[in-house]
């Protein structure tokens, strides 16, 4: 594709799953399909948890799947007219840095996307641990989220950050400000040189709303940090999942440009 069509077109979505995480559906070669109208196609599967108390074959693949899923992605680019190109999405832990960029620089990956899933022992936004919000201070999980965001984005080993304001997913929201965290968080992603992500699928959880917020967004685009576009598809027909709305709204916050990645390295693609 010319960077002339690409530019046209709706953005790469750098954000989908396949069934090897063991909560996704459909055939990575029918999301590409779904992908065809787009400027590509990101897969960025959940990595394999690096501590073996939390390997869950319903969250993520296994370490012995993981060269399938490599070699399935790379076995699909360059098959279709739409690009592909080969991510992952991987947590972050404090503590597990230097094995987590060992792993990392061994994978032959376009793109990293740095998640925070798991707040202490908590998966908060795992739907089978919903009844733990349930009198929880979630004032003080929104503060502890942004705090983990700050490291992950001092450990440099990630390209975007994926879901920013995650914890907002089931509808709760803080009793309190956590804008000081919440500005922690920006400056740090600012001062990594880390792209944030615009992920569509808060539309379709409770929440009902983009991740992050028109607020958080503009407060992004004001410290100049670079957007990049996901659906967060767990089936086919997720794919590019209110793309329109999603630049709409990137626009509203006063980006011009998003970037997608190769091996790497970024390329900043303007809007449609
Ligand atoms: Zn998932
Ligand atoms: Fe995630
Ligand atoms: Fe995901
Ligand atoms: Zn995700």
């Amino acid at each position: 594709m010319s960077a002339e069509e690409r530019q046209l077109r709706l953005p790469v979505d750098h954000h989908v799953h396949t069934p090897l995480c063991g909560h996704a559906e459909g055939a990575p070669r029918a999301y590409v399909v779904a992908a065809d109208g787009l400027a590509g196609i990101g897969f960025s599967d959940h990595l394999p948890y690096l501590e073996p108390a939390k390997a869950d074959p319903a969250l993520a693949m296994s370490w012995d799947e993981l060269p399938v899923y490599l070699d399935g992605i790379q076995r699909l680019k360059g098959k279709s007219a739409t690009p592909v190109l080969l991510g992952i999405e991987a947590d972050y832990f404090p503590g597990q840095e230097t094995r987590l960029e060992a792993v990392l620089a061994a994978l032959p990956l376009d793109y990293v996307c740095g998640a925070i899933h798991w707040v202490g022992d908590w998966p908060f936004d795992d739907s089978r641990h919903l009844r733990r919000y349930e009198g929880a201070d979630v004032t003080a999980l929104y503060r502890d989220y942004y705090r983990l965001v700050a490291e992950m984005a001092r450990a440099g080993l990630f390209d975007l950050w994926a879901h920013p304001d995650l914890p907002k997913k089931f509808g709760y929201s803080p009793e309190e400000t956590v804008r000081d965290a919440e500005d922690e968080a920006l400056a740090a992603v600012a001062a990594a040189r880390m792209v944030l992500e615009v992920n569509t699928s808060g539309l379709r959880k409770p929440v009902g709303e983009i991740y992050p917020s028109l607020e958080l967004l503009r407060r992004a685009r004001a410290l100049g940090i670079p957007i990049t576009f996901g659906s967060d598809a767990h089936a086919p027909y997720e794919v590019g999942h209110e793309f329109e709305r999603a630049v709409a709204q990137a626009k509203e916050a006063g980006y011009r440009t998003y970037v997608t990645f190769l091996r790497r390295e970024r390329i900043t693609v303007p809007l449609p």
